[in-house]
């Protein structure tokens, strides 16, 4: 089972493992077996939560029955909004039949009841109701739950056939939504560590929004903005740009996709006036740093890197050697305090920077997991 999955921007962490489950879906096969043995029951699958429930039960029922499906909807994300509709409707070979619903999950009950309203003028036999997973604690109809796999309390969650915003149901194992899920990151190293590489990976494994300041920089001059041409005098020397200028800049960067569901800060902060600014605004805004990682390397890998890299970007401040030696003093008398500034907070992590991209991406992501 994974440490945490992420779907569409929100974290789940393990809830019960595959194992678990089956036992469970095993509990609801034996009793329904010795309430049916000598009747041939239709099991009626409510789509489409309870396929892996309904096709895992079938292989533990062991005498004659039939199976069919309903198709029916009520999560809207998160929440129930109370709307049950009708996607798939029951096929006219339950009349006269015994018939057991198989939902993978019951919570308030509303879908339940469209059910039994699609069963009332059906003529069936017999009407049960089965389901994997049942929220007791949250179930106010009216109708009787016949057979439950196990009781969990009121957590929103993914796996084995149910979802997030549809994703999520091929997962073999049931997670639960991690509250505050909000992962804020701060990916720290000297000029060429790979915190750029390191950062495009990590925002598309973590959906985090990745913001470089380097970058924002380089659009500016690009574009020949105010701010642009500001920048350029420093960074053309190397040298660091005015916090004030890029503490603003970063802000409005933030304040952009305030719906992030997390940000990889790359190249900020960069100095101890950035650093607090930074938690004073996420402080702000309730939101906080989760982690410094330090991608570490030494800088004669380092400053060939950057010279490869610099044949490539044309980056100028690539070119020159003279100029990475001063981005690295730079580091050294303004960046490197702020090791101390986070650990500190007990937040400051240090990974080897040195060796195949995938390689590194890994022990990130060790990291990050660990959070
Ligand atoms: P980078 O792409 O991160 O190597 O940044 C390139 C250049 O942009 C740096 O050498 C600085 O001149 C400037 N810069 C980027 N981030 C910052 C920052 N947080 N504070 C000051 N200057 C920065």
């Amino acid at each position: 089972m994974e440490n945490s999955v992420s779907l569409l921007g929100k974290r789940f962490v393990p809830f019960l493992p595959e194992a678990e489950i089956l036992q469970a879906v095993q509990k609801v096969a034996d009793e329904i077996a010795r309430d049916y043995r000598d009747k041939v029951p239709v099991f009626v699958g409510v789509l489409n939560g309870s396929f892996m429930f309904v096709s895992d039960f079938l292989k533990f029922y062991p005498y004659p029955c039939e199976v069919t499906f309903v198709k029916l909807s009520s999560y809207r994300g998160l929440t129930s909004t109370g709307i049950v509709e009708t996607l798939l409707d029951l096929p006219d070979q339950v009349e006269g039949r015994d018939v057991i619903i198989l939902e993978d999950i019951v919570d308030t009950g509303r879908t339940l009841q469209e059910l039994v309203h699609m069963f009332s003028n059906k003529n069936v036999r017999d009407f049960r109701i089965a389901t994997l997973f049942y929220k007791s604690e949250i179930y106010s109809g009216e109708y009787q739950i016949d057979y439950f796999g196990m009781e969990i309390p009121d957590k929103f969650i993914v796996g084995y056939g149910l979802d997030y915003r549809e994703q999520g149901r091929n997962l073999r194992d049931v997670y639960q939504i991690k509250q505050n899920s909000m992962i804020n990151l701060v990916l720290f190293g000297k000029p060429g560590a790979g915190k750029g590489t390191q950062a495009a990976f990590l925002k598309e494994k973590y959906d985090l929004m990745h913001i470089s300041t380097g970058d924002v920089f380089r659009y500016n001059i690009k574009n020949g903005t105010d701010l642009g041409k500001l920048a350029q005098s420093y960074i053309d020397k190397g040298e660091l740009v005015p916090d004030e200028v890029t503490i603003k800049m970063l802000q409005e960067e933030v304040e952009k996709t305030s719906d992030a569901s997390g940000f990889i800060f790359d190249g900020f902060p960069r100095t101890t006036a950035q650093a607090e600014a930074l938690d004073n605004f996420l402080e702000s805004r309730d939101m906080k740093i989760d982690a410094t990682i330090a991608l570490e390397a030494d800088d004669q890998v380092l400053i060939e890197r950057l010279l490869e890299r610099g044949k490539v970007s044309r980056r100028s401040d690539d070119q020159d050697e003279a100029k990475i030696r001063n981005r690295f003093e730079e580091y050294n008398r303004k960046t490197a305090p702020l090791k101390s500034f986070y650990q500190e907070q007990g937040k400051f992590h240090s990974v080897n920077g040195v060796g195949e991209i995938q390689e590194i991406t890994d022990r990130l992501s060790r990291v990050i997991d660990s959070l």
